[in-house]
């Protein structure tokens, strides 16, 4: 039998198990030791940004960019409905609810129907931007880097000054995809909005195990969220806090792992963009990343119009596949919430499949999964 080929696992193959063990000999496991903050100076630097703050997730990151925001009941939040789950829920934690918007080829957020939506579906009251239909008003967008993709963040970011709202920008998806033309040229995907989110959960280009980071643009809501992120303490010894906080703090193990990761990442990126091209060249008819960013090709999409029989015909040669996520306003919590004119997603999630693309993939496993997919096909 032919070995298992999975979607996306952990490379582990660098200074993990050393800066772990050097981690576990200082004694400091949890939420203090010296790795967190230089894995937090390591990333801010490769981010090109003054500060970042270590947490335990990217759900996390983007639960305490919600609270920052000041985002709270009767409040709506655009935010996409081809995501993962996660970029959703934390509107919910604060008790707002989303507005879901289509995706354009990119799979990223539409910045025209975003467009159309705040100039036709929305009326100014004092300043802010209330939702005819709804009557509340609009408080952020959360823009998502589908599968480390870039969205269209130069009209994002113009429509989000027009309207006064702030971006929550999830790069979970998205570490070490950066802008190459426009305005925003060399600007790390999570960098440009007013927040910026990313995970290092198992799956992603680099991981901790389960961990987060978040950005902003001003260094004041870094600390802000930092402070939230450990029980909003005010002073160290007499354990006064001034805010009700949350245990999101990233532990030192995750860190040691995190810094080990950081090192590799331009290699992870350098193999996973050959093994892209790789599979192009065999003849896999990959969807492309947008012309505007150097991807850090995380994901590999390709569209079938058969995805039901080529995932159980790949399942069944031990190879891992799946469709993309189930659209967000169709699952049970979400199905009453406000959509805007959703097309382009609906037929994405019907084609979609992601095919393999661990940064360990060698040669013979891009070969045997193109093979199939061609014989499928055929
Ligand atoms: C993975 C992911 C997250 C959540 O990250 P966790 O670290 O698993 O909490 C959020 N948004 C998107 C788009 C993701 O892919």
């Amino acid at each position: 039998m032919e070995h298992f080929i999975p979607l996306s696992v952990p490379n582990l193959n660098g200074n993990e198990l050393q800066y772990v063990t050097e981690a576990v000999k200082t004694e400091w496991l949890s939420t203090g030791g010296a790795c967190i903050s230089r894995f937090e100076q390591e990333f801010a630097e490769y981010a090109q940004v003054p500060e970042a703050t270590a947490v335990q997730s990217g759900t996390a990151a983007l639960h305490l960019s919600m609270i920052a925001c000041g985002i709270g009941a009767g409040d709506l939040v655009i935010a996409p409905t081809l995501t993962f789950i996660a970029a959703v829920n934390p509107i919910c934690y604060v008790g707002a609810e989303p507005v879901f918007m289509d995706c354009d080829d990119s799979l990223c957020i539409d910045p025209v129907k975003l467009e159309q939506y705040l100039s036709e579906e929305c009326e100014e009251r004092g300043g802010k931007h209330y939702d005819k239909m709804l009557d509340k008003p609009v408080k952020a967008i959360v823009i998502v880097h589908i599968f480390g993709n870039g969205a269209d963040m130069e009209r994002i970011m113009v429509l989000a000054a027009l309207y006064n709202l702030p971006v929550i920008e999830d790069a979970s998806e998205a570490v070490g995809t950066f802008f190459i033309t426009g305005k925003y040229k060399g600007q790390m995907a999570g960098t440009i909005g007013n927040y910026g989110t990313y995970s290092f959960n198992g799956n992603k280009i680099i991981t901790t195990g389960g961990g987060g980071m978040l950005v902003a643009r001003k260094t004041e809501h870094v600390k802000y969220a930092k402070h939230l992120s450990t029980q909003a303490k005010s002073d160290e010894l007499y354990f006064d806090h001034d805010y009700i906080g949350y245990n999101y703090r990233m532990t030192n193990l995750q860190a040691a792992v995190g810094v080990a990761q950081l090192e590799q990442l331009a290699k992870f990126i350098n193999v996973k963009k050959r093994n892209y091209e790789y599979y192009k060249e065999l003849g896999i008819d990959l969807m492309p990343f947008s012309n505007h960013v150097r991807p850090n090709y995380w994901f590999y999409s390709y569209m079938s119009d058969n995805l039901n029989r080529l995932m159980k015909h790949l399942e069944k040669c031990h190879v891992q596949a799946r469709p993309v996520w189930k659209l967000i306003h169709t699952l049970p919590m979400y199905k009453h919430c406000r959509t805007y004119d959703i097309s382009e997603a609906t037929k994405y999630h019907k084609k979609i499949i992601n095919i393999p693309c661990s940064s360990n993939l060698r040669n013979m496993d891009v070969e045997r999964v193109a093979a199939l997919i061609k014989g499928f096909e055929e």
